[in-house]
């Protein structure tokens, strides 16, 4: 329920580092005052309400007794013979709620204090002892969660007909199409008590490996640096490609010397998904793509309408990589290019101050409507944005919500870059999400990974276009471009390999482990399916290098970054279309993220099918037209 958006979990091209401007303190942005949600993690009305968390947990505890009882018998439960289980599921939800409320606002500030100053040790308690509550709230929840999946519609409706319980119809709904899928509770508690140290643990191990792993990286200058893979990695966005070549093969031999514990990382995972489907398989059949689809709501038909649309482009995302190789003098990109920045000018830029910075995106939004504008100035009036500079703060930018408050909060380090820039206006736009969802109650204000990223990018669009009509300087339009560009080349070649990778890679894995070779196979077919002739060779150990395979709660964690590219894409066609009429059509979009399926609000407020193919091919016209910008620039 708490609405993390992390910029470092996004392909970075959207947030590719500007090495052009003039940075530093003066440009620095403002500091957040968060005082208004609690003083400090240590001061008395945190404890209190950690306190408070606790003792709602011990309710919910005993609150799920009789909820566990009926759990046997859940699929005849009557609402009317069974009127005492509807009230105990009732007060359940009410409490839970509360709980997660509580739960979520303290773990938010905890996270904003450590976020500013990583040596906080009081905040990193307090995260820790919040995950471990958070798992007693899951732990009390799963008789509840059952219940409702295998309960009659009748008794369903009887819950749902209070004005608390109203709000998790749709929630709820959709964990009842999965009723066929669940196990006997006592299995259910089994797999989750069994997920940390068998499913997490592959997960925490790939964490280990990649955080201490060192990689070699032999410099242009004949000087060898020995560096951490984050490091090593964001060298990959420098300007100078010799030097990010010889970061690529630092950090392909560092991932070739593990490649055994990476193969049996992404063969153990994806083996317990395969044994947990069998399990759930009892009454239908469960398909590998099942889960993600679910969790992005989404179905089959619109996977595969994107897919197509995608298949068909492939060629308009070569065309970026091709024009970006001809900015950089080669005939071909490598693999050590694909996040590279705009090759850099002579002359750095003076950079945009804070201010400017602010002023700018402001007028973006007020483009868009007024009121956008003005929610903007609220933001830094009211003192919602981090942006400074400080030796201890982490890096990256989200935007995080305070679910007791509602009050967004965006957080970001500004030093006057343009990138920085584009990162506010998108950070802001997740604010903005959340300012329109406030007195949406918050089962209802959850929304999938699929249209999470809408709102920011739609954000970002606004700036875009604002930019690129009032730059006056060459270099920041062409800045601009290159970053379309290689939008086109991630969202329409990079993404769509990563999952024909994985796609492919669980084909094959019930007939037994796949090797370290045999992965990289499947790696190199997928990128010469996606990436053809467009670089001079392709990336056999992207499958080792990228975490978004190794992680245990997701899988495919990757075709949803171009739906919602695309989506937003296709959002902000609208804007042009239903003209004064457009904002009213936007907001009410942004409000049913968190309660429609994605094809039941593209219908409603668009008035579009995105199970078909035409709807993602209108929005990749829109990138076709950025690349042929790009190639007219690059070319000029
Ligand atoms: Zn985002």
């Amino acid at each position: 329920m708490i609405t993390i958006h992390d910029t470092t979990m996004f392909p970075p091209s959207l947030f590719a580092p500007d090495g052009a401007t003039g940075t530093g303190q003066e440009h620095a942005g403002p500091a957040w005052d968060l005082s208004g949600e609690y003083p400090s993690v240590t001061s008395p009305d945190y404890t209190a309400d950690m306190d408070r968390l606790r003792g709602l947990i011990t309710q919910l505890d005993a609150m799920s007794k009789p909820i566990a009882d009926a759990v046997p018998r859940a699929a005849g439960l009557d609402p009317a013979k069974d009127r005492a289980v509807v009230d105990a599921c009732q007060a359940f939800a009410g409490r839970l709620v509360e709980a997660f409320t509580l739960q979520g606002n303290l773990a938010v500030y905890a996270n904003c204090s450590s976020s500013v100053d990583g040596s906080d040790d009081a905040a990193k308690t307090a995260r820790g002892v919040l995950q471990t509550l958070g798992a007693g709230i899951g732990a009390a929840h799963a008789a509840f969660k059952l219940v409702m999946a295998l309960c009659p519609d009748a008794f369903f409706e009887a819950f749902l007909s209070s004005e608390t319980t109203a709000p998790f119809r749709f929630s709820l709904t959709q964990e009842r199409k999965l009723k066929a899928r669940f196990l006997p509770l006592d299995v259910e508690k089994t797999l989750s008590t069994m997920s940390p140290d068998g499913l997490s643990a592959w997960g925490s191990m790939y964490n280990n490996i990649t955080g201490t792993v060192r990689c070699q990286v032999k410099k242009p200058d004949g000087a060898t640096d020995t560096l951490g893979l984050a490091a090593a990695a964001s060298m990959l966005k420098k300007p100078d490609r010799a030097l990010r070549e010889a970061a690529w093969r630092g950090i392909n031999a560092a991932m070739a010397e593990h490649r055994e514990s990476f193969a049996s990382i992404l063969n153990s995972i994806s083996g317990w998904r395969y044994a947990e489907a069998g399990l759930r398989s009892h009454t239908e059949k469960v398909h590998f793509l099942d889960k993600a689809l679910h969790q992005s709501r989404i179905g089959l038909a619109t996977l595969n309408a994107l897919m197509d649309a995608l298949r068909a482009s492939r060629e308009l995302g070569r065309r970026a990589l091709r024009a970006q190789a001809r900015h950089y003098g080669v005939e071909r990109l490598g693999p050590w290019d694909i996040l590279a920045p705009a090759p850099a000018r002579g002359g750095a830029g003076p950079g945009i101050a804070f201010k400017d910075g602010l002023e700018v995106v402001r007028r973006a939004y007020a483009a868009v409507d007024p009121s956008m504008g003005d929610f903007v100035s609220d933001m830094a009036k009211k003192r919602r944005i981090e942006g400074r500079v400080l030796d201890r703060k982490r890096p990256g930018a989200y935007c995080t919500e305070f679910p007791a408050s509602r009050n967004p909060f965006v957080f970001t380090t500004y030093q006057g870059a343009l990138s920085e820039l584009s990162t506010l206006a998108h950070e802001l736009g997740h604010a903005y999400h959340c300012e329109v969802m406030r007195d949406i109650p918050l089962v209802e204000a959850d929304y999938p990974m699929t249209l999470a990223e809408t709102a920011s990018t739609f954000g970002e669009a606004a700036l875009g276009d604002l930019l690129a009509k009032d730059a006056a300087d060459p270099g920041t339009v062409f800045d601009l471009a290159w970053a379309d560009a290689q939008d086109a080349a991630t969202f329409l070649v990079n993404i769509p390999a990563r999952f024909e990778f994985e796609r492919r890679f669980y084909e094959k894995r019930p007939s037994g482990p796949v090797s370290a070779d045999g992965l990289c196979a499947l790696t190199r077919e997928a990128w010469e399916e996606w990436y053809g002739d467009a670089l001079s060779d392709y990336d056999d150990y992207y499958w080792a290098s990228k975490l978004h395979f190794h992680m245990p709660g997701v899988s495919f964690y990757n075709f949803p970054y171009s739906f919602g590219y695309l989506f937003s894409l296709g959002v902000y066609a609208k804007k042009d279309e239903l003209g004064p009429r457009f904002h009213t059509a936007y907001v009410g979009l942004l409000r049913d993220t968190g309660r429609m399926e994605a094809e039941d609000l593209a219908a409603k407020h668009l008035g579009v099918d995105i199970t078909k193919s035409a709807f993602w091919e209108g929005a990749i016209d829109m990138v076709r037209a950025k690349v042929e910008r790009f190639e007219g620039l690059a070319s000029s």
